[in-house]
Parts: structure tokens; C-alpha cells; sequence
């Protein structure tokens, strides 16, 4: 809803240019560069060479249990794998709720590698149609596109736009995702950039990037992707890459001055694990700006308490409309694709027929969105606060009073007999309880450690708070 001010992604220096021309030559390089520099340096204080210095003894760390069987070690890995990933930041974010976002597709011949299964094709493919479901399902609000490149050329396969249904359909056509010749970054990159072009500040315009190719094949004219990089800084557009080849220099670069994320996929785990990350809308900054608004609001609502700090950014009201569900009866004209259908919204301010929300209506570009859609956004706005974790001597306390069972799936506790047994191995380590017991600071529910993921990952309130 806000101009995301304090976005600044780095700027360009002109060190980095030059670096940039040195490096881009064929050949191998005449200078070292600062990593390389840095690292003999590591080498001699130590005696040692750094990738000595990574080679850890990890199979040390696991730990039998006193029947010498591996299954609670096992457990407790895995219970710590959920436990970060159902923790939340608590820190105040301004996130953006609006989001536009292109995905571009590498289908140069790269991608019928097998070294991913069945190949990268087939993988990225499925991949994409979960991801689609998931990120609509998180961003109601926002809009997706997606841009193959092929041949050195960049198409558009989805414009911009709010219905995954069109996207699904889309990717499912086997046929018009046929992998031929290499892929051009370049031309992906602008062909997205162009598609936004007409997009207003307020919206967080990002594109992700699946890059199969382990270079890029770009355009021989003036304009080159150095300077595209520039223009996206200046355009804002956060520019995510993930590559299934390798690290690729240019595309690290623009994912860090672009203030996206760059990531290589290891395998088909790491790979969703990337992709997924970019679900979550995007943290703008700390909420340094809204602690103005407050500060002032407690002050009074005078002016002056806004004034020392950072001033509110512009752009924090945005008008939006809610749409009348016509009925399905007669066949009407709608204004997105100029067929002849039934149902549909209307436009609150125009009248004009709409086939789905969220959408910006076509005839007076008002920004048409429905009360659920909008209510999901509040999602990451006000997200159910981290449970607790039980400590094992509170547990062995208050065990009478404590309840036998979940009070998400009724699945049962472990009893104090389990626990003695699993002491020592179920470190706390991690965030994890050693009493498999999460519980809700507001409520005092006991939830299991599977069902803190699900309320976290994907139900976001919390049953106990809301019974
Ligand atoms: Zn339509
Ligand atoms: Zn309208
Ligand atoms: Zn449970
Ligand atoms: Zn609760």
C-alpha cells in the first residue's frame, strides 16, 4: 500500500564496473580478485586452507540412543527441521501486500538435463504449478506473468494479470513450452521489465528468474545487460534468480543489486526449498515509519512527533473497490476479454463487467478486489505469535495438570516414562521441545510440533485463541 521509501537498493559503483569489464573477458583473469585475496589470507593464520577449514565431522554429532538406535536422533533432526521452519520473525516488517510478479523461464536446451528428475523440464514444470497455487493463495492480491526465453528470444506467455487458472492453463500446454537454441537473460529480464512498465510505485514489482543455461546468450547492440541492470535498480524491479547449473556471476550480481535473492538448487529438495522462499511477500523495512505514525497518533496526532523522525511515506491510502457479484443468469459482455459470458463482477465505479478479482478494471482502472481476498492479506500483517516451548523440568512439574493430548489433532503427549528415555537426546537445541509440547502464550493451548508448523505455515490463527 506504501511507496516502499526506504528501499535503496546499492549503488552502483563505479568500482564495480570496472570489475564487471575485466572480469566478462574470455580468458583467464589477469588480476585476483578480493575473495581470492582474502581467503589466502585466512590460509595463513590458521595454517590452513578454508575448504580445510569447512570439513566438519557431522556424523559426530548424532548421537545414539541408550539402545543404541539412531530412530530418536532421527526424530529430533526432523523435529528441528519444522521447528525453523514454523518459527515467524517477530520483528516488525512493512511487507508489501501488492505484489506483480514475472516469472521467467529458461527453456533453452538446457533444460532436458537429466541431472534433476525426471529433468529440469518436467521438474521446473510441476514445480511451478504448485508454486502458482501457493503464492496466489499467500499474495490474493497480487498479480503473476510469466516470460519463456528460447532461442535468444524472450516471449510472453501470461501477461500480467490475477487468475491462476489462466497460468495453470498455460503451463499445462505442453506443446507451447517446447525447449529449443539457448537463453537469453537480457531479453527475459527487459521483456518483464517492459511488461510492468505501466505499473504504479506502490506495488512491489519483482521477477523470478529460473535459469537453467550456465551463460547467457544476450544481444550483440549497445544496450547491454550491464545497463539493464541499471535501468531495473532504477525501475525497483527486486530481481530473484535461482539457478539449476551453477553460479553464474552476472546473475549474482543482479540479484544483489536488485535486492533479490540469487540461489544455486542443489537438488529437487533445494530447488522447491528456493522457490518457496520467494512466497512470502517481500519485508520492505522495519517498520521505522509506522513507529512514527504511532508515536504521533500517542502524542496527540500533532505533526511534530512525524517531523523528527522519517516522514510517514506517500501513497499510504490506495482506493480500491468491491465488487457486485452479478448473477449467472443471461449472457453479458465483459470488458477483459470482450466475450460473451455469464456471471461475473461489476465495477463499483463504472458498471463495467468483469470475468475475475482481483483485477484493475479495464475501463476506469480502479483496483477491484473482494473483502476475502483482502482479509487474507492480513496474514503476514498480523501473524499468530511463536509458541512456546516447555522446558523439561516445568513439564515434570506440572505433569497432573497438564493435558494427555494435542488440542489441535488430539494426538497423545508423550508420557514421563518417554521423555526419561529420550533425555539427552532431544536437545533443546534449535527451538525444538523436549517435551514435544508448543504452547500459545495467549491461550495456554498445548499444540504437537506438527501442528505448530501447520498453524504457522498454512492456517494462520491460532484455533485455541479463536474458540
Ligand atoms: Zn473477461
Ligand atoms: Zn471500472
Ligand atoms: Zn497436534
Ligand atoms: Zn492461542
Amino acid at each position: 500500500m506504501a511507496v516502499d521509501t526506504a528501499y535503496q537498493p546499492p549503488s552502483p559503483g563505479s568500482d564495480d564496473v570496472d570489475a564487471i569489464s575485466e572480469d566478462d573477458r574470455p580468458g583467464p583473469s589477469k588480476r585476483k580478485s578480493k575473495t581470492v585475496r582474502s581467503r589466502e589470507h585466512g590460509a595463513d593464520e590458521s595454517g590452513r586452507q578454508a575448504w580445510e577449514g569447512m570439513y566438519k565431522r557431522s556424523w559426530d554429532v548424532v548421537q545414539e540412543d541408550a539402545e543404541g538406535g539412531l530412530q530418536a536422533a532421527v526424530d529430533s533432526l526432523i523435529a528441528r527441521g519444522r521447528r525453523k521452519r514454523a518459527l515467524v520473525s517477530e520483528t516488525p516488517l512493512r511487507r508489501s501486500i501488492i505484489r506483480h510478479l514475472f516469472i521467467i523461464l529458461d527453456l533453452s536446451e538446457s533444460v532436458r538435463d537429466k541431472d534433476f528428475r525426471p529433468t529440469r523440464f518436467d521438474l521446473l514444470l510441476t514445480y511451478l504449478r504448485t508454486y502458482i497455487v501457493e503464492w496466489f493463495d499467500q499474495n490474493p492480491l497480487g498479480q503473476v506473468g510469466v516470460v519463456l526465453i528460447r532461442d535468444r528470444l524472450a516471449e510472453t506467455l501470461v501477461p500480467m494479470g490475477g487468475n491462476p487458472q489462466d497460468i495453470l492453463a498455460a503451463l499445462s500446454d505442453k506443446r507451447k513450452l517446447e525447449p529449443s537454441g539457448e537463453a537469453s537473460l537480457q531479453n527475459g529480464l527487459l521483456m518483464a521489465k517492459g511488461g510492468m512498465a505501466h505499473l504504479p510505485s506502490s506495488s512491489s514489482l519483482e521477477t523470478l528468474t529460473l535459469f537453467s543455461s550456465i551463460s547467457t546468450s544476450d544481444p550483440d547492440g549497445s544496450y547491454s545487460i550491464h545497463q539493464l541492470l541499471n535501468d531495473l535498480v532504477q525501475a525497483r524491479v527486486r530481481s530473484s534468480i535461482i539457478s539449476l547449473s551453477g553460479e553464474i556471476k552476472i546473475c549474482r550480481q543482479i540479484a544483489e543489486r536488485t535486492g533479490g535473492k540469487f540461489g544455486v538448487a542443489m537438488d529437487e529438495d533445494h530447488l522447491r526449498e528456493l522457490m518457496w522462499e520467494s512466497i512470502p511477500p517481500p519485508a520492505q523495512t522495519v517498520a521505522a515509519s509506522t513507529m512514527g505514525v504511532r508515536s504521533a497518533l500517542a502524542a496527540g496526532g500533532s505533526k511534530g512527533a512525524v517531523g523528527k523522525g522519517k516522514p510517514p511515506p506517500a501513497g499510504d491510502l490506495m482506493i480500491m473497490g468491491f465488487p457486485t457479484r452479478l448473477p449467472t443468469g443471461g449472457e453479458t459482455m465483459c470488458v477483459c476479454h470482450g466475450l460473451l459470458k455469464k456471471g461475473g463482477y461489476m465495477c463499483p465505479r463504472c458498471g463495467s463487467k468483469l470475468c475475475d478479482v482481483p483485477t484493475d478494471c479495464e475501463v476506469c482502472g480502479l483496483m477491484v478486489v473482494s473483502s476475502p481476498h483482502l482479509a487474507r492479506s492480513f496474514w503476514f500483517l498480523f501473524p499468530v505469535a511463536n509458541y512456546d516451548t516447555l522446558p523439561y523440568d516445568v513439564g515434570m512439574q506440572e505433569f497432573g495438570s497438564l493435558s494427555p493430548t494435542c488440542s489441535g489433532c488430539d494426538v497423545d503427549f508423550p508420557t514421563v516414562d518417554e521423555l526419561g528415555l529420550n533425555m539427552g537426546v532431544a536437545a533443546q537445541a534449535d527451538g525444538v521441545s523436549p517435551t514435544g509440547r508448543y504452547r500459545c502464550a495467549k491461550c495456554k493451548s498445548d499444540f504437537c510440533g506438527d501442528c505448530d508448523l501447520y498453524i504457522h505455515d498454512t492456517l494462520h490463527t491460532c484455533p485455541g485463541c479463536s474458540q
